[in-house]
C-alpha cells in the first residue's frame, strides 16, 4: 500500500507544531512515548466486545490478560474495588453512568456550564440535557466558589436522582463529604466527575472523591496523561437504589449495572490498544517520576496564578488549587476570543472560555482557561512560569501590533526549542 503522505505530513506538521508552542490548553497533555506505542499498537484489529473472561468474540486471551492488568491498575492508582476501562471517552464514561443509574426524565442537579462545568452534566445541547431533566448549581458571584448551602437548597427544591460534581474550568478543590451529604438527604446518587484534576486526586494532592461519591467518572488524557479515553470507577459496590432491573428484569449490584451501561449500553466493541495505553499510562501515574510532576503541576499553577493577579488579571475565585485557572479579562477590555487569538499568533495555545455571569456569547466569552499539566510535562518550573505570564501579557498588551507580536512568536519557538519533545 502506498504511504498515505497527505495525512502523515499533516502529522508531522501537528508534531511540529506541539513542540515549537506553549501549550496552555487545561485539558491536555504529551503522553509518554510507551504510551503512543500501546495506542498505535495491533490491539487495534481485535474485537473484544465484553469484559475479560467473558467476550463475545474467539481469540481474546491476550487482550483479556491487558485489559486486566489496566483494571488493576485503575484500582491500585485510586484505591478503588471496582474499576472499567472501556469508555471511549469521558462523554462515554459519564452516558454510561447515566443509563445505569437514571430513568429517561429523572431529574440530575449538576454544576453549570457557564459557571465551569460541563456539558455532560446536563447541558441542553448534549444527551444528558436532552433525556433527563437537568438543573444546575453555580459559583457565588463574589466569591468565584460554590456556597454548599445553595447546592444543598437547589437540591431540596428539585429532587434529584444523581448529584453531579466536578467540572472543566473551576479551579478549587470540592467537598466531596458535604455534597454526600446533601445527596443523601434528598436520596440522591453522587457522580463525581474528576476528568481534569484526576492525576492530582490519584497521587493524593486533592480532596479523594471515592472516599464519599458512589461513583467516579474520569478522561485518562488530561492530567492523568494517557490516552485519550474514560474510566470509571468504586470504592464499594452497592445494590442498585430504586429496583432498577436489566431489561430481563434482574436486579443486579452497580458494578454490573455500570458495566453493562458501556457495553452494550452505550458503546460497541473495546478500544483495546487504547485500554493498552491506559494501562501504560497507570502504571506511569504509580511512579515516583510522576509524584514529583504532579507536584509540579500544582507549584507552578499556583506560581502562575499569582503572577497574573500581580499583573491586574482577576482570576476567578482569586487562586488555584489545581491545575488551571479561569481568568476574567473584562477589566483588561478584551474578550476571550481576541486573547485566543492573539495567543495563537505567538504559539501560545489556550483556549477561549466562559467566566460566570458572562454577558458575551460562547464563540467571544469574556475569559480564558489555562492550565499546566502539558507545560510541566515538557519541563517548564516556576520561574519558567513568570516567564510564560510575561510573554501573556506582553501579547495581549500588543494585540494590535502584528511586529511585537512577530518578536514574541520567535521567543516563543527558541525557548521552546529547549525543553526537547519526543
Ligand atoms: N467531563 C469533564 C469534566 C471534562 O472536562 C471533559 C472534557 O473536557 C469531559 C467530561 C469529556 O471528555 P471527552 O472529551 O473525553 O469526552
Amino acid at each position: 500500500m502506498k504511504r498515505d503522505s497527505l495525512v502523515f505530513n499533516l502529522i508531522d506538521q501537528e508534531e511540529n507544531r506541539q513542540k515549537r508552542g506553549i501549550e496552555l490548553i487545561a485539558s491536555e497533555n504529551f503522553t509518554s512515548k510507551q504510551v503512543m506505542e500501546a495506542a498505535g499498537s495491533v490491539l487495534t484489529n481485535k474485537y473484544a466486545e465484553g469484559l475479560p473472561g467473558k467476550r463475545y468474540y474467539g481469540g481474546c486471551e491476550v487482550v483479556d490478560e491487558i485489559e486486566q492488568i489496566a483494571i488493576d491498575r485503575a484500582k491500585q492508582l485510586f484505591g478503588a474495588t471496582w474499576a472499567n476501562v472501556q469508555p471511549h471517552s469521558g462523554a462515554q464514561a459519564n452516558a454510561a453512568v447515566f443509563l445505569a443509574c437514571l430513568k429517561a426524565g429523572d431529574p440530575i442537579l449538576g454544576f453549570d456550564l457557564a459557571h465551569g462545568g460541563h456539558l455532560t452534566h446536563g447541558s441542553p445541547v448534549n444527551f444528558s440535557g436532552k433525556l433527563y431533566e437537568p438543573h444546575f448549581y453555580g459559583v457565588e458571584e463574589e466569591t468565584g466558589t460554590i456556597d454548599y448551602d445553595k447546592v444543598e437548597e437547589k437540591a431540596l427544591a428539585v429532587k434529584p436522582k444523581m448529584i453531579i460534581c466536578g467540572a472543566s474550568a473551576y479551579s478549587r478543590d470540592w467537598d466531596y463529604e458535604r455534597l454526600r451529604e446533601i445527596a443523601d438527604e434528598v436520596g440522591a446518587l453522587l457522580l463525581a466527575d474528576i476528568s481534569h484534576p484526576s492525576g492530582l486526586i490519584a497521587r493524593g494532592l486533592l480532596n479523594d472523591p471515592l472516599d464519599h461519591c458512589h461513583i467516579v467518572t474520569t478522561t485518562t488524557h488530561k492530567t492523568l496523561r494517557g490516552p485519550r479515553g474514560g474510566l470509571i470507577l468504586m470504592r464499594e459496590d452497592f445494590d442498585n437504589p430504586w429496583g432498577l432491573t436489566t431489561p430481563k428484569g434482574e436486579i443486579r449490584k452497580m458494578s454490573s449495572l455500570l458495566d453493562m451501561g458501556v457495553f452494550p449500553g452505550t458503546q460497541g466493541g473495546p478500544l483495546e490498544h487504547i485500554i493498552a495505553a491506559k494501562a501504560v499510562a497507570f502504571e506511569e501515574a504509580l511512579s515516583d517520576e510522576y509524584m514529583h510532576y504532579v507536584l509540579q503541576v500544582k507549584k507552578n499553577a499556583s506560581v502562575m496564578a499569582d503572577e497574573f493577579v500581580s499583573r491586574g488579571y482577576q482570576i476567578i475565585s482569586g487562586g488555584t488549587d489545581n491545575h488551571l485557572m479561569l481568568i476574567d479579562l473584562r477589566n483588561k477590555n478584551l474578550t476571550g476570543k481576541l486573547a485566543e487569538e492573539t495567543l495563537g499568533k505567538v504559539d501560545i495555545t489556550i483556549n477561549k472560555n466562559m467566566v460566570p455571569f458572562d454577558t458575551k456569547s460562547p464563540f467571544v466569552t469574556s475569559g480564558m482557561r489555562v492550565g499546566t499539566a502539558a507545560v510541566t510535562t515538557r519541563g517548564l518550573k516556576e520561574q519558567d512560569m513568570i516567564k510564560i505570564v510575561d510573554l501573556i501579557d506582553r501579547a495581549l498588551q500588543h494585540h494590535a501590533d502584528e511586529a511585537e507580536l512577530a518578536k514574541i512568536k520567535s521567543e516563543v519557538n527558541d525557548w521552546m526549542v529547549q525543553f526537547p519533545l519526543y
